[in-house]
C-alpha cells in the first residue's frame, strides 16, 4: 500500500504573552504560527487539516466586537502564507481539494476554509454544535467567526461522528480508539477533549512515518515534553480544564512511551521548524 504524504504549513501568526502560552514564563510576546497540513492521499487526493488564517479574518474583524478579537490575538498574515497561495506552489488548486477537516471552529483553524469551493467539510458534530448558534460577543469569547463559513457550509458538512471507529496503533497509547477518515487507517481522527468542544486531532500514517496532529491539545510541545502548562489564566478559554489537563498528561504518555511519533501541536514553532515545510 502506498502511504500519503504529509506536509506542514504555516497560514499566519498570531502574537501573545509567553506567560500565557507557559506559566512561568516572560512577559514578552512571541509568535504562534497558526498551522495547516496537507495530506496528499494515493487515492482520495489532497486533504486539509485546519487552514489557518486568511485575509477574510482581517475583514471579519474590522468592526466591534470583533475586533476586540484582532486587538488581542494581532494576527498577521501574508498573500504568500495563504493556504491557497501554499498548496499553489504545489502544483494544487482550492478545487482539487475535497476534503477539510476541522479540528475545532476556532478562528485561527477555519480562517481560510472558504476558499475552498468543492470541499466537504468533516469535524465532530459536538464542535459544530458548540458555536453554531453564537453570534456578536459571545461568538467573540468563544473565538468563533460566522462569516468566516461558506454560505453553504451546512449543505458541504459531514460530521464523522458515523464513520467507522477503528483501533489506533499500539504506539499512540493510551489513545486507543479513532474514526478512520479514508477507510485504509492511514487518516484516523482522534478525540482531544478539553480545549474546545468536540475538539480532534488527526494521526496520519505516511511515507515518514506516524506524525499525530493534535492542533490545540496544548499551545507547544513544552505541554508534552517538559510538563509546561500554559497560565492560569487561559482556563477561561476552555470548556473542560481537568480534560484538557488530562489530554496534555495522555499525549506525555505517548512522547515518552513512543518517541518516534511525532506530536504536532498547531502553534508550535519548534514543531514547525523541525517538521514543517519551507
Ligand atoms: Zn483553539
Amino acid at each position: 500500500m502506498s502511504l500519503p504524504r504529509l506536509t506542514l504549513f504555516e497560514a499566519g501568526a498570531s502574537q501573545a504573552l509567553d506567560a500565557l502560552a507557559h506559566r512561568g514564563g516572560s512577559f514578552r510576546h512571541i509568535r504562534f504560527p497558526a498551522m495547516f497540513a496537507l495530506i496528499e492521499h494515493p487515492t482520495v487526493g489532497p486533504i486539509l487539516f485546519d487552514t489557518g488564517y486568511s485575509h477574510r479574518f482581517e475583514e471579519e474583524t474590522r468592526v466591534l466586537p470583533a475586533k476586540l478579537y484582532a486587538l488581542i490575538t494581532r494576527v498577521t498574515v501574508t498573500d504568500d502564507e495563504l493556504a491557497v497561495a501554499r498548496l499553489a506552489r504545489r502544483g494544487l488548486q482550492p478545487s482539487d481539494v475535497r476534503t477539510v477537516v476541522i479540528s475545532h471552529f476556532h478562528a485561527d483553524h477555519i480562517g481560510a476554509i472558504a476558499m475552498f469551493p468543492r470541499a466537504n467539510y468533516r469535524f465532530m458534530r459536538e464542535a459544530w454544535d458548540g458555536v453554531r448558534h453564537l453570534r456578536g460577543l459571545r461568538a467573540v469569547a468563544a473565538a468563533f467567526l460566522p462569516g468566516l463559513l461558506p454560505t453553504d457550509f451546512e449543505e458541504r458538512a459531514r460530521p464523522i461522528d458515523a464513520d467507522p471507529e477503528v483501533d489506533l496503533p499500539s504506539e499512540l497509547a493510551p489513545f486507543r480508539r479513532g474514526i478512520d477518515l479514508v477507510g485504509d487507517g492511514t487518516v484516523v481522527a482522534v478525540s482531544l477533549p478539553g480545549h474546545a468542544h468536540g475538539q480532534i486531532g488527526l494521526v496520519v500514517r505516511h511515507e515518514g512515518g506516524l506524525t499525530f496532529l493534535v492542533a490545540d491539545a496544548c499551545f507547544t510541545s513544552r505541554a508534552f515534553t517538559e510538563g509546561v502548562l500554559p497560565s492560569r489564566m487561559t482556563r477561561i478559554l476552555h470548556p473542560d480544564q481537568r480534560a484538557y489537563e488530562a489530554t496534555i498528561q495522555r499525549l506525555g504518555d505517548v512522547h515518552r512511551a513512543s518517541p518516534d511519533v511525532v506530536i504536532v501541536p498547531s502553534h508550535c514553532t519548534e514543531s514547525l521548524a523541525r517538521h514543517g515545510s519551507r
